[in-house]
């Protein structure tokens, strides 16, 4: 059985305690590996040997901090095949989905990270013949890192890397149910020859060891990604402490297909943003808003190329739906599902647990779920499902979808299907959200700010975004 241990100032060590957690594969159900069950001691041990290596992680030039980072980098790729088993165990996602995405996108964020650290320039303010003020960004400091579930190594190395790439050392948490590829990830980095102390994994619950990393007076920043309750919680414990915050939490993201789309891109890509990873993807299209004209067709279409969604043994290349992160969770969407009847919705397809039969009999596995005939602000639509489960709701006016889609308390992401040139940059400017996506979704430059208004976060990541963030800015001002 696989037991994981924290990576402090360079080692591979056992909780203080002695605790561990057990480990959970979702597509069987059964315990495969056990976790740190870490606490305020081994944060502090991993603050310390953070706060140790940093005089000279800093000092290092960014272009030497930047070539380890692209060592990582290079390791992550090189080990593809284990790290996607891993996260796929893990996680229950599809094998070939952690493939494509979950693992070459955590490779280019050490690439995108570590080569930016050498093109990151500062300003400079000049009052010709008075005064020349220059801005210079020192590293905060050390900082925390704290992640979820859904994207495990593609979101932990998302926050590490840009924070290491600016010269911060790093306390980092990922979340407690999906572990594994941080370990490996651990390995990576000694096998890298990433100085000890620089960055430091500390595995263990919220409660404790989140919690302990959010408290401590000397991490600095934190970056957290996760649920907006946990992230309102995370406000209320460090900002009378004065700690720069960066939130990444829920979304609850609206869809919205005009009639003038090339309809089979916007059904093939509708399906992908509604059920891909589980749809448990922050990003995912839980709302889908159709155009009268087109709303019987796009349902049509979208129905018969769900039957193409196979669900299965995540390691198995065919499948298209794993099983969901845990029971709790499977319980949770579940319950979603009873509301959404509840609340008056017509049940188009799935609705119910998935048996796989052989190994993964046991697995939290979830049919595909699409309800319609819900009014636009009933619970099922305005609360964050994080599952595989949608809605379909016509619309008339341009002014209607806007209205409807601006109406929850989340603002992460949007997507619009048109071929509207200018109905597609008006209605992308008015809608309440961080990103929005046309005639796409999911497509990624490293380079632009991501994250969500209203409840869906507070900061931006990525970019000049993230290197900002895990900097101090300080102006020198010299009278000439
Ligand atoms: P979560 O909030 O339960 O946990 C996230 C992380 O916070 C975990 O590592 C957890 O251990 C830790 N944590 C929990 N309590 C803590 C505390 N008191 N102090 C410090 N850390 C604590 O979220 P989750 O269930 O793991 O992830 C799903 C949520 O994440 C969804 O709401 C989803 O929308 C959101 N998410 C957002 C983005 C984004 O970029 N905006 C991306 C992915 C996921």
């Amino acid at each position: 059985m696989l037991r994981i241990q924290n990576y402090l100032n360079g080692q591979l060590v056992p909780p203080q305690a002695g605790r561990y957690l057990d480990n959970v594969e979702p597509a069987t159900g059964q315990v495969y590996g056990q976790i740190p069950d870490s606490g305020s001691e081994d944060v502090a041990a991993a603050v310390a040997a953070a706060e140790a290596a940093l005089p000279a992680w800093r000092a290092l030039p960014a272009e030497d901090r930047g070539r380890l980072l692209v060592k990582i980098a290079d390791l992550i790729d090189a080990n593809l095949d284990r790290l996607a088993r891993a996260e796929s165990q893990d996680n229950g996602k599809p094998l070939s989905l952690a493939r494509v995405m979950d693992i070459p996108r955590a490779a280019s964020n050490f690439h995108f990270f570590g080569t930016a650290a050498g093109h990151f320039a500062t300003e400079a303010h000049v009052q010709e013949g008075v005064a020349v003020n220059y801005t210079v960004r020192h590293p905060v400091g050390v900082v925390g890192c704290i992640s979820p579930w859904n994207l495990p190594l593609y979101l932990f190395t998302w926050k590490i890397a840009p924070a290491l790439a600016v010269g911060c050392c790093v306390v980092a948490k990922p979340s407690e149910i999906t572990p594994a590829t941080a370990f490996l990830l651990s390995e990576l980095c000694i096998e890298a020859g990433l100085p000890a102390g620089v960055l430091n994994i500390i595995h263990g619950n919220g409660p404790n060891c989140g919690q302990a990393i959010v408290e401590h007076p000397g991490i600095k920043a934190i970056s957290f990604t996760g649920g907006t309750a946990t992230g309102r919680h995370l406000a209320r414990t460090a900002a009378p402490l004065f700690k720069k915050l960066s939130l990444e939490l829920g979304g609850k993201n609206p869809n919205i297909i005009f009639a003038d789309c090339d309809l089979a891109a916007a059904v093939a890509t509708s399906v992908r943003s509604s059920f891909a990873n589980q749809g448990q993807i922050c990003l995912c299209g839980s709302r889908i808003f159709v155009e009268r004209p087109i709303y019987e067709a796009f349902k049509t279409e979208f129905l018969q190329q769900l039957e193409l969604q196979k669900i299965g043994d995540p390691l198995e290349a065919d499948t298209k739906q794993g099983a969901l992160v845990s029971e709790a969770h499977l319980n949770k969407v579940l319950d979603y599902i009873q509301l959404a009847h509840d609340e008056g919705g017509t049940l188009l397809a799935g609705g119910h647990r998935a048996t796989v039969p052989g190994r993964c009999e046991s697995g939290y596995f979830l049919e595909p779920t699409v309800f319609e005939n819900l009014p636009f602000d009933c619970r099922t639509n305005q609360e964050e499902i994080f599952g595989p489960v949608v809605t379909l709701t016509p619309f008339d006016t341009d002014e209607e979808a806007l209205m409807m889609a601006n109406s929850t308390d989340y603002g992460l992401s949007a997507t619009l299907w048109t071929r509207d040139l200018q109905r597609a940059h008006r209605v992308a400017h008015q809608l309440h959200s961080g990103i929005v996506w046309v005639n796409t979704w999911l497509h990624r430059d490293l380079r632009t700010p991501f994250g969500g208004m209203k409840n869906s976060g507070v900061g931006r990541e990525g970019g000049l975004e993230a290197l900002r963030f895990f900097t101090e800015a300080q102006n020198v001002c010299v009278k000439l």
